[in-house]
């Protein structure tokens, strides 16, 4: 194993988030907090949308961040396999 640090990180894709349009204010506070761009804008209809849910860190901040309640997201905890090493870290 060479040295230094290794990552695995192993993602489960049946994550899912759902987000309701009738609570959205198109308020873009979602969009601007999403740091891996899961989130794109719609600025013809004001609203997020959620284009590449299976890049998504479940972070929360997403959901943290709306104040209409319009975000859950939903990790897949049962099949999810979040692996990670790191070597050289001890
Ligand atoms: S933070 Fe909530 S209300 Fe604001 S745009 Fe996103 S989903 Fe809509
Ligand atoms: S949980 Fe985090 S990574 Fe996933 S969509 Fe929301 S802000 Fe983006």
């Amino acid at each position: 194993m060479p040295k230094g640090r290794e990552v695995i990180k192993v993602i489960n894709t049946n994550h899912r988030i759902e987000f309701d349009p009738e609570k959205c204010v198109g308020c873009q506070q979602c969009y601007k907090a999403c740091f891996v761009d899961v989130i794109r804008w719609d600025a013809e209809n004001r609203k997020p949308i959620f284009q590449y849910v299976e890049d998504c860190e479940r972070c929360f901040f997403c959901e943290f961040m709306c104040r209409r309640d319009a975000i859950r997201v939903i990790p897949d905890y049962s099949s999810e396999h979040l692996m990670q090493s790191f070597d050289g870290c001890r």
